[in-house]
């Protein structure tokens, strides 16, 4: 059986001594208040509710995974309603949503740390609230006062939960090829009508009501993803006293089978004439879209920080128990059979890879985090523009680098433990299935990395990424002086500049042959993601070499990841920018038809 501990004291890490997350919300009027006492006691009480009541649910949702009744009706795995019964009573749907509509006000990275926890215990249970949030958002941004007034409050308590439906058979990346339609009615609202697959928490028993977000084409629209409009379609229609009404016209059609995420319905859902309402203005839904779509995207990077975490926790602690072989060195417990697999160089390599991909994501998932409060709630416009800049240009980032580090985490994982990884009983295979589709969904790594190079950093001649620059050269120039950083130092200096040359060199072939963009965007994201880890591992061993008096062993232990990320995984930025600057030659080379 797999074992799951909230890390506490390394999000308390980079939460307090990081990024000093005190400093930056006391600077936001909404935050002020909030110490880190407080922060503190959230975390604790995220960490037990996903340890002790979302965990023991993991295993058995993916034995068991969901069952569709005849009259379409989704039964969710043994436990799963009352663990969301309890997540409703504890109030945890509400934490960081606006107080005006019933939430708690809390910053969104309260609410990263939360799903940070609930991904590690269980990403398949995490997924029905984790859209629910989604929904919220982008009502709250989008929707009519009508629209808040019905769905925000019981999104905000739990009570009801949201769905994102975009894919259809003939369209998944290509939105503009969708085909559902939205048919104005004489009272206001809208009769839907197509086919959505693969929507997550399409249909369920957890909650009373649920509420799909739907992009549609009304009858006048213009062709491709200009003439898509977003609609709330309820399962249950809402009389006008705020009382459950008819049920709707949509239903779950089926269930799909799948590789991993067993405890969440994937639902090919029907809408057959469902009454619906216009979120946003007609032809723009796409752009509202988009609030739930990014949330979505750093909502999946979370997923992958959570399986990383978890994965880790569980090999680490088999190689210490676990005997096989001799230490190179000679027998470290010659008293027993054999030494901990512990001993041996590779097992090791993979327990630091993993642990490395874990510690980075935390400290980057979360940066980001603070970043989206500072985006909404700063006081000074231009703080929030930069901010803004800042979340466009690494949310992609979040998405793609820290979901393939998760497949590959997870995968190391399950090496660690020999055969035994393979075999279900201990949980890791079922890591690896897991952490699969995180690179699919929410938009394909690959389509992520075009968004990175194509649209944020080739689209405004770099110049958010010069804002991420800045922050690396002056933490660099602090720094610099310092001797024992220089083994960060250097390294981190060298990987700016080559991702500064790389950009330009790519920016210019780009201008001669719009395919040199799609041969680069995957190593291209990849190596700026190092850089960001590779800035972030930096300062938290600067911390770390502060504090290294204090006797305090995490800080050892930071130094030695930080030394291993340097030394062992930024290297791979070597092959990825030969691989990007190779450009699409090779790759167009081959007629289509001799594949
Ligand atoms: C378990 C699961 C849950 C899901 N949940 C939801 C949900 O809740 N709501 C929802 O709406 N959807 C959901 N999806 C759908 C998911 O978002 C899509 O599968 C995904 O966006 C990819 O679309 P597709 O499968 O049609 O692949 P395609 O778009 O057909 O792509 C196939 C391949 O071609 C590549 N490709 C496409 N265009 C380009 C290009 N221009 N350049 C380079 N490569 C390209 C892709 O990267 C991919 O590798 C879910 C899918 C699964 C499997």
């Amino acid at each position: 059986m797999p074992q799951y501990n909230p890390p506490l004291r390394d999000i308390r890490f980079v939460i307090h001594e990081l990024l000093e997350a005190n400093k930056t919300l006391a600077a936001l009027p909404n935050y002020q208040d909030i110490d880190k006492e407080t922060i503190n006691q959230i975390i604790e009480e995220a960490g037990k509710f996903a340890s002790e009541v979302a965990f023991p649910l993991n295993q058995i949702g993916d034995k068991e995974g969901c069952t569709r009744n005849e009259d379409g009706s989704v039964i969710t795995p043994k436990g799963f309603k009352e663990a969301y019964q309890q997540y409703v009573d504890g109030g945890w749907p509400s934490l960081s949503c606006d107080p005006q509509y019933g939430g708690q006000g809390l910053p969104q990275l309260l609410n990263t740390v939360l799903y940070e926890t609930l991904n590690s215990a269980n990403q398949s249970w995490t997924m029905y609230p984790g859209l629910s949030h989604g929904a919220y958002e982008c009502l709250h941004a989008h929707g009519t006062d009508e629209q808040k007034k019905v769905y925000l409050e019981r999104l905000i308590s739990g009570h009801w939960t949201g769905t994102m439906c975009l894919t259809e058979p003939q369209c998944g990346t290509d939105l503009g090829i969708l085909k559902t339609k939205g048919d104005p009615l004489a009272d206001g609202t809208y009769s839907i009508t197509g086919t959505k697959i693969f929507i997550s928490s399409g249909e369920h028993d957890l909650a009373e009501n649920i509420v799909h977000l739907v992009l549609a084409r009304l009858p006048d629209a213009p062709k491709g993803t200009k003439g898509i409009s977003l609609f709330a379609v309820p399962k249950y229609l809402i009389n006008s006293d705020g009382t459950l009404g008819a049920r709707n016209q949509v239903t779950c059609g089926s269930l799909e089978h799948k590789m991993g995420i067993h405890g969440n319905a994937t639902c090919v859902m029907n809408f057959d004439g469902a009454i619906g309402t216009l979120v946003g203005e007609p032809h723009k839904g796409l752009n509202a879209m988009f609030v739930m779509m990014n949330a979505a995207r750093l909502g999946v990077g979370m997923q992958s920080l959570g399986l990383t975490e978890v994965a880790y926790q569980n090999s680490a602690a088999y190689a210490k128990e676990r005997l096989q072989m001799r230490s190179l060195t000679g027998a470290k417990e010659p008293e027993k059979a054999a030494d901990p697999i512990i001993v041996h160089p590779d097992v090791r390599r993979m327990l630091l890879t993993q642990r490395a991909y874990a510690e980075g994501a935390r400290a980057f998932a979360y940066w980001v985090a603070l970043m989206i409060d500072t985006e909404l709630n700063h006081p000074n416009e231009d703080v929030r523009k930069d901010t803004a800049d800042m979340v466009t240009l690494l949310t992609p980032i979040v998405k793609a680098f820290l979901t393939d580090n998760a497949f590959a985490a997870t995968n190391e994982g399950m090496q660690v433990f020999g055969g035994h990884g393979y075999i279900a009983e201990w949980g890791m295979e079922q890591y690896v299935r897991d952490a699969r589709i995180n690179m699919i969904y929410e938009g394909t790594n690959t389509i992520q990395s075009l968004d990175l190079l194509g649209r944020k950093v080739l689209g405004d001649m770099g110049a958010k990424l010069r804002k991420f620059g800045k922050l690396v050269e002056a933490f660099i120039d602090k720094q610099g002086v310092r001797k024992e950083m220089q083994e960060f130092i250097d390294p981190l200096a060298d990987i700016a500049t080559k991702v500064e040359k790389l950009t330009k060199e790519i920016g210019m072939k780009a201008m001669m042959n719009h395919e040199e963009v799609g041969a680069a965007a995957v190593p291209y994201l990849r190596t700026v993601g190092h850089l960001v880890y590779a800035y972030l591992f930096a300062r938290m061993a600067k911390i770390a070499l502060n504090n290294k008096a204090s006797g305090d062993s995490f800080y050892e232990a930071k130094l030695a990841t930080a030394r291993f990320y340097f030394e062992k995984l930024l290297p791979e930025t070597a092959m990825l920018i030969r691989q990007a600057r190779a450009g699409s030659k090779s790759l167009m080379a081959m007629p289509a038809d001799l594949f």
